[in-house]
C-alpha cells in the first residue's frame, strides 16, 4: 500500500497510496485505482486507490463517530489548536519532500510549491489553530433576574470537502484549517490529477495527534467519489472549489439529498484595469504575474486586461518583453517560472482557446508554438503551453468570455473611467479585480464600482490567511480564510434560559 518515487533531485519519497479512513490506509473495497502522470514528461508517476460510494460511506461513518465521540463533542479548543499547530510543524519539517512531490504531480516549479503554496499552507493551519479558542457566542438580555438568552456557535458536523488540482496543498489547508478548528470532522476529496500530496499530509496528521476519523481522505473520480460525497445523506456540509459547472451540479445534489449546507468557490474571468496615471513598470509586473503565476491555473487570474488608450503602446511593448523573459521548462530548475499545465486535457483545452482567438480575429502579440520550441527532448511530451497575449479583443470572443485557466491574457482598451467599469463588469463572474492608478480617489471609486469578491489596488493576487476570499455573481458564495472562513464551519444555536420566571398561566386547564 505504499510506493517510493525517486525525484529528479535524487530524493526518495515514500508514501502510502490507499484511501485514508479512520487513520488507516486501505485499498478501495472494489480495488479501484487511478494513475496520475508527471505533467512535465507525460509519464505515469503513481497509482493510488480510488474511492467508490461504498468507501465514501465508510469514511462518513468514521467521521460521524469521531464527531460524536472525540473531535466535535468532546475535544477542547486548545486540543484542536495544539493538533493543528503540531501538524503545521510536521509539514514544515517535511517541506522539501512535499514540495518535490507536489511539483512532480502538478507540474508547478518546486520553488513555487515550497516557498508559496506550502509556506502559505503552514501559515493557514497556524492561523486557524490560533482561532480555535476564540470562537465565541453572545449573551442577549431578556428579563433582568428572570431570563437570559445566549448563542453558541457549534460545529456543523461531518463536512465533505472537494478540491481542485491547481493548488492541491493550499486548497487542502484552507479547507481543513477552518473546519477542524471549529470542531468538524472531514471527508476530503483531492482532484484526480493531483492525489499525492494529500496522502503525505494524511500520514503527518496521525503524528500530529488527530484522533481516528477526524480527517478522512478519499482520492477518486469526481463522477464517483465526488458525487457520493455531494449526495450523501449523512454529510452536513459540502465545501467545493473548482469549475462553475461542477459547482452547479454539487449544489443540485445537495438540494436533492439532505439539503446539506453548501459553500462554493468557483471560476473567474477577472478584469485588471490600468489607468494612464499608473506606475507603468510596476503595473506591467503585476499584470504579468496576475495571469502567468501558477501557469494561469488560478481562479482569480487577471485574464482580461483593460488599458487606457493613451498608454496602450508603451504598456504592451513592456508587457510583451516581460512575457518573453520568463523561463519555461524543468520544474526542478530554480530558474523556471512556468512548468507544464496539470494535464494533457488542460493543455489541449488552452491550445484550442489560442486557436479560437486567432480564428475569431484577435491579434496574437506573443505566444504560439515557437515560445515552447526550445524544450529539451525530456520535456517534449510534457503538457506545456505558451504564455500568450491577445490584443484587439472584444466580448463575444471565446477567449474573452470563457475561463481558459491557462497563461492567456486578453487585452481591451478604454477611454473613460465609466467605460472601464462597464467593460470590466461585463462578465457573469465576480471573483477578483485589479485597479492600477496613482489617484487614490479613483482607486476607491473603482473599489465601489467593481463587482468582485476581492479588489486589488496597485497589486494583484495578494492573499492573506486573515483576509476573507470568495466570489460574487457566478464565482460562488461563502468565504474562505479569515474569521469569515471559520464562521462558514459553525452554526448558531440559540439558548433561551429561564432562571426565575414561574409559569403563571393555566397549565392544567382547571382555572382561567
Ligand atoms: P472540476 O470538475 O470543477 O474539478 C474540481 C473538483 O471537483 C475535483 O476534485 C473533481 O474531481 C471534482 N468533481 C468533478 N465532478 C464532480 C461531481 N459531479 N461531483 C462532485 N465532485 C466533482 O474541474 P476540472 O474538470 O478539473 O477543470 C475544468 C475547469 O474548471 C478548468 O479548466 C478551470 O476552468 C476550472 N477550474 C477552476 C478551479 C478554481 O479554482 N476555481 C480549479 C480547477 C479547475 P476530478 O478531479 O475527479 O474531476
Ligand atoms: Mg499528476
Amino acid at each position: 500500500m505504499s510506493i517510493t518515487i525517486k525525484s529528479p533531485s535524487g530524493r526518495e519519497i515514500k508514501f502510502s497510496t490507499g484511501l485514508f479512513i479512520n487513520n488507516e490506509f486501505r485499498p478501495s473495497k472494489s480495488n479501484n485505482v487511478l494513475t496520475t502522470p508527471n505533467p512535465a514528461t507525460g509519464e505515469d508517476l503513481a497509482t493510488v486507490s480510488a474511492a467508490t460510494a461504498e468507501d465514501v460511506d465508510d469514511a462518513v461513518q468514521a467521521a460521524r463517530r469521531a464527531f460524536v465521540t472525540t473531535w466535535g463533542k468532546k475535544s477542547t479548543p486548545s486540543q484542536r489548536s495544539a493538533a493543528l499547530h503540531k501538524w503545521a510543524d510536521l509539514i514544515q519539517e517535511n517541506i522539501d519532500t512535499l514540495a518535490e512531490l507536489e511539483s512532480l504531480d502538478n507540474g508547478k516549479p518546486v520553488w513555487m510549491a515550497r516557498d508559496i503554496d506550502i509556506v502559505d499552507s503552514i501559515d493557514c493551519l497556524r492561523y486557524y489553530a490560533g482561532l480555535a479558542d476564540k470562537i465565541e457566542g453572545r449573551t442577549i438580555e431578556q428579563e433582568e433576574g428572570r431570563k437570559i438568552a445566549f448563542t453558541r456557535p457549534e460545529p456543523i458536523g461531518v463536512c465533505g470537502q472537494i478540491i481542485p488540482w491547481n493548488y492541491p496543498i493550499q486548497m487542502f489547508a484552507w479547507k481543513v484549517g477552518a473546519a477542524l478548528a471549529a470542531g468538524n470532522t472531514i471527508i476530503m476529496k483531492p482532484a484526480e490529477q493531483t492525489p499525492l500530496s494529500a496522502l503525505v499530509l494524511a500520514e503527518l496528521s496521525i503524528k500530529a495527534g488527530f484522533p481516528p476519523g477526524v480527517i478522512n481522505i478519499v482520492n477518486g473520480l469526481g463522477s464517483v467519489a465526488g458525487r457520493a460525497i455531494s449526495s450523501h445523506m449523512d454529510i452536513d456540509k459540502i465545501a467545493f472549489t473548482g469549475s462553475t459547472i461542477t459547482g452547479r451540479s454539487i449544489m443540485e445534489s445537495a438540494a436533492k439529498s439532505n439539503l446539506k449546507k453548501v459553500t462554493l468557490e468557483l471560476g473567474g474571468k477577472s478584469p485588471v484595469v490600468v489607468f494612464e496615471n499608473a506606475d507603468i513598470d510596476q503595473a506591467v509586473n503585476w499584470v504579468s504575474q496576475g495571469i502567468l503565476f501558477n501557469h494561469g491555473q488560478d481562479c482569480c487570474a487577471g485574464s482580461r486586461l483593460f488599458l487606457q488608450e493613451s498608454i496602450k503602446e508603451e504598456f504592451l511593448s513592456k508587457l510583451k518583453k516581460n512575457f518573453e523573459s520568463h523561463v519555461i521548462g524543468d520544474p526542478f530548475d530554480i530558474k523556471t517560472y512556468q512548468g507544464p499545465q496539470v494535464s494533457k486535457q488542460q493543455q489541449e483545452k488552452i491550445l484550442s482557446y489560442i486557436k479560437s482567438g486567432i480564428e475569431q480575429g484577435a491579434t496574437l502579440l506573443t505566444g504560439g508554438e515557437a515560445r515552447i520550441a526550445h524544450l529539451s527532448s525530456k520535456f517534449k511530451n510534457g503538457f506545456y503551453t505558451p504564455p500568450t497575449i491577445f490584443t484587439d479583443c472584444k466580448p463575444g470572443m471565446k477567449i474573452v468570455d470563457e475561463e481558459i485557466f491557462g497563461p492567456v491574457l486578453t487585452v481591451q482598451t478604454f477611454e473613460t473611467e465609466e467605460e472601464a467599469i462597464e467593460k470590466a463588469n461585463n462578465t457573469p463572474y465576480g471573483l477578483g479585480a485589479g485597479v492600477f492608478s496613482q489617484n487614490a480617489s479613483q482607486c476607491m471609486r473603482m473599489v465601489h464600482a467593481l463587482c468582485a469578491g476581492t479588489v486589488w489596488c496597485n497589486q494583484y493576487v495578494a492573499l492573506s490567511n486573515a483576509v476573507p476570499f470568495g466570489g460574487m455573481k457566478q464565482s460562488g458564495f461563502g468565504r474562505e480564510l479569515g474569521i469569515e472562513g471559520l464562521k462558514e464551519y459553525t452554526q448558531t444555536k440559540s439558548v433561551h434560559w429561564n432562571y426565575g420566571e414561574k409559569a403563571d398561566w393555566p397549565v392544567d386547564g382547571t382555572s382561567n
